[in-house]
């Protein structure tokens, strides 16, 4: 798995599953784009109490895939490989692709081959996570099944201007309150047309004529089912609901303290570069100073500097009319083109006041020009002579002043570096 994604995931193979930084991520091998989806170790041999809570992730993550890999330990033999499992690969209708794993230094490698070759699994690839070997050859295959299949399920927005929203956070901070409250606004009209993903269920509602689509996040809605799973599906499903949206409703609780785990769901948001509104929730029962509140919320999420921050109770629905406001012009913002003249101008603005310094064994550096290259989420390019002799300031200091200057609050955007005579 780590191989594969070719950078190093934090997975321990506890069996929990649940101090595993991410269980999922997106990757690309010979121009497919995917994402792998780690399912915490089968537990196949593992008898312990968690075991039925795993082997439901496990339905849902090989409900979910396009294609399955079954990994095992090449070091063990084919009767370690439960029948119930076996089964279950056996009788789902769609690619599935047979792993042996560590077989670098055995003597009996081949016996082992012939041995998980009699569990009918086809096609069988024998690959080391350590030294890399036959992850190649897995991916070619993945690839080329991949894109003989149909293109993967993303959500087509019939309507352009439909806003894609998901209420993000770690459990308890009050999602499904806020998302009850914003329901039964007296402006909002809910679309009896139910959404049609797969595991969640999105709301399609409009407020003040503009359309939105709530998307429904680890079951939002149906709390005593999402009660019964454990850190790794919501886990997947917050990934795919960020994935999914246009803009995130990033919820922390008022009166708890922010943890490592409301770090990561917003780190996430950023990463995905997505657009997001910080709703510090509950603020109903929070006695303290706000200004104090909005300084430890900086603090902790200092990447999101650009996103608008609303002290907001689910229970009593206070501010969450504000925090909807918010959506509109952060989703135009992700979707505005700069016009050149005025990135012109900017760019000869910013060079008087700050020009990128000499650094040390550098070219002189120049900047010629600065591009709109995309939207939403927005990138720029900056054309210079040499990438490497423009400092990181001056790139953050571009970078950061585009959003205030040009008016980017709300969204991540990108600016890259060109060097003139590069493609
Ligand atoms: P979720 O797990 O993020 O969906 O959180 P819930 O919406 O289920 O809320 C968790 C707990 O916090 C419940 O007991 C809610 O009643 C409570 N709660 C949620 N929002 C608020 C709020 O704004 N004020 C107060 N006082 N309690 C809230």
């Amino acid at each position: 798995m780590n191989k594969i994604a070719g950078q190093r995931l934090a997975v321990t193979s506890d069996v929990a599953g649940t101090t595993r930084d991410r269980q999922y991520i997106d990757t690309s091998w010979n121009g497919l784009d995917f994402t792998l989806v780690d399912t915490a170790g089968l537990s196949l041999v593992n008898k312990d109490e968690l075991e039925h809570s795993l082997n439901k992730q496990i339905d849902i993550a090989l409900q979910e895939a396009d294609i399955v890999v079954l990994v095992v330990d090449g070091r063990l033999n084919r009767l370690t490989v439960e029948q119930s499992t076996l089964q279950k690969f056996r009788k789902i209708s769609k690619p599935v692709v047979l792993a042996v794993n560590k077989l670098e230094s055995l003597a009996t490698r081949e016996e082992k081959l012939v041995d998980f070759q009699s569990l009918g699994i086809k096609p069988m690839f024998p690959v080391s996570s350590i030294n890399g070997r036959g992850i190649g050859d897995l991916l070619d295959y993945i690839v080329e099944t991949l894109s003989k299949a149909k293109a993967p399920v993303e959500r087509q927005p019939e309507n352009e201007d439909k806003i894609a929203v998901s209420i993000i956070g770690k459990p308890n901070v009050g999602k499904s309150s806020i998302f009850n409250a914003i329901m039964k606004e007296e402006r909002v009209v809910v679309s009896p047309v139910a959404g049609t993903t797969r595991t969640a269920i999105d709301s399609d509602i409009t407020i003040d004529g503009q359309e939105y689509v709530f998307i429904d996040t680890a079951g939002l809605k149906k709390k005593e089912y999402r009660q019964e799973q454990p850190d790794i599906f919501s886990g997947f499903q917050t990934f795919k609901s960020i994935r999914r949206s246009d803009v995130c409703f990033l919820v922390i609780d008022s009166v708890e303290e922010i943890t490592k785990q409301d770090q990561r769901v917003a780190q996430e948001i950023f990463d995905q570069e997505k657009g997001c509104i910080i709703l510090a929730n509950k603020v109903d029962i929070y006695k303290g100073d706000k200004e104090k509140l909005r300084d430890y919320i900086s603090l902790h999420f200092p990447f999101l500097w650009l996103s608008p921050l609303f002290f907001v109770s689910g229970k009593t629905g206070d501010g969450l009319d504000e925090a909807i406001n918010a959506i509109k012009p952060i989703y135009e913002r992700r979707h505005k083109v700069i016009p050149e003249e005025i990135l012109k101008e900017f760019l000869a603005k910013k060079m008087k006041i700050n020009p990128p310094k000499l650094l040390r064994d550098q070219k002189t550096p120049k900047v010629f020009a600065l591009k709109q290259v995309d939207t939403n989420p927005p990138m720029f390019q900056l054309l210079v002579n040499h990438p490497a002799a423009i400092s990181t300031q001056f790139r953050k200091f571009v970078e950061n002043s585009i959003v205030k200057d040009l008016d980017f609050w709300g969204t991540p955007i990108t600016l890259k570096l060109k060097g003139k005579n590069k493609t």
